[in-house]
């Protein structure tokens, strides 16, 4: 059932005990947001923990809670709570978060235009740049008070989706809220700098993936093509994608690895071409210029797939529509 805002607000305000999850493979607005409502919830008495089905990346220690970050573990007894709030993707990719929680009610939340609306109750607000975007408006909707624990993490979710507030969904509100996350007392440098600090070794990767990058749909394309082995060599691939994308004459910019033999990961990144509709048609989703999916298929079919997708979304794309492509879609 879909919800509004001061409906979705309405849930928190009532239940007492929350578990708060968010997607596999966490991203700054996935840690962001859960540690961000985690710490709302708890300046208004409440009981909440964050269970996330992953490994958390280093680089978010920098965000208050993020030692306190439970994994469920195989077997482990399961939580009791009033209510499971997902956020940043529909209840599909939370692994066994729902194994582990003994919930009354699942809330979800999230800015994804291709939420599938699978869980109980759903806010999306794909006008927002990050679920912590949403998870402020939440909390101004309760009249929460921010302090720089909350604002800490609300202002990573806000940042790491929309680029440092460079992309195209980032707007006046997305600005408003980050400059009141300042207010709190958020150090932005602080966060920058431990959130774009890379260990050498992935700054030489990237150099080397650069290297292989291939243009394909008349120079409107580029895309970085990482097989089982290269890919298993290489420790971390997110900044890819984003050295590839500013490309001149580039619309669509792909990054595709081959994790086992016949299961491909896909990320996409775009100016004009409807991406999620690429990842939508594969299972996938996201936004209209970021989004990802999963190809069950070999490396070299699964490459040919996707750049015969982009391909065909190109040439469908008329020129008008690309220039006027408007705001909205970006982000994770
Ligand atoms: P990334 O390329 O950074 O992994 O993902 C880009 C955007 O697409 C993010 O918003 C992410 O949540 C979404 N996305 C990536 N892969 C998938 C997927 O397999 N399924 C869905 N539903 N969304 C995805
Ligand atoms: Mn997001």
């Amino acid at each position: 059932m879909k919800l509004t805002l001061s409906e979705a607000a309405a849930m928190l305000a009532h239940a007492n005990k929350v578990v708060i999850t968010a997607h596999e493979n966490p991203d700054g607005d996935a840690v962001g947001s859960s540690l961000g409502l985690m710490h709302i919830l708890h300046g208004m008495g409440k009981e909440a923990v964050v269970l996330l089905d992953d490994d958390i990346p280093a680089i978010f220690k920098v965000l208050p809670g993020y030692d306190i970050i439970g994994k469920p573990e195989e077997g482990q007894a399961s939580v009791e709570a009033d209510l499971l709030v997902i956020l940043d993707t529909a209840p599909d990719r939370i692994g066994r978060v729902p194994e582990v929680t003994k919930a009354g009610t699942v809330l979800n939340i999230d800015h994804h235009r291709t939420n599938n609306g699978a869980a109980e109750y759903t806010y999306v607000d794909d006008t927002r740049a990050a679920t912590a975007e949403i998870v402020y408006d939440l909390a101004k909707e309760l009249g929460a008070v921010f302090t720089r624990e909350p604002a800490m993490c609300i202002y990573t979710g806000l940042a790491t989706d929309s680029g440092f507030f460079r992309f195209s969904n980032t707007t006046p509100h997305t600005m408003r809220a980050a400059a009141e996350m300042l207010e709190c007392g958020v150090t932005a440098n602080e966060i920058s700098e431990a959130l774009e600090e890379k260990p050498y070794q992935v700054v030489k990767d990237t150099a080397e993936a650069v290297n292989m990058a291939e243009r394909f749909a008349d120079g409107r394309a580029i895309g970085i093509f990482l097989d089982e082995a290269t890919t298993a060599r290489m420790e971390a691939t997110e900044g890819f994608i984003g050295a590839i994308r500013v490309v001149e004459g580039v619309d669509v910019a792909v990054v595709l690895k081959a994790k086992e033999e016949k299961l491909c990961r896909v990320s996409m990144r775009s100016k004009g071409v409807d991406v999620s509709a690429i990842a939508l048609s594969f299972g996938g989703g996201g936004h209209i210029r970021a989004a990802g999916c999963t190809l069950s298929m070999p490396f070299a079919e699964a490459k040919k797939t996707i750049c015969a997708a982009i391909e065909q979304a190109i040439r469908d794309l008329p020129q008008a529509a690309a220039l006027k492509a408007g705001m909205s879609g970006e982000g994770h």
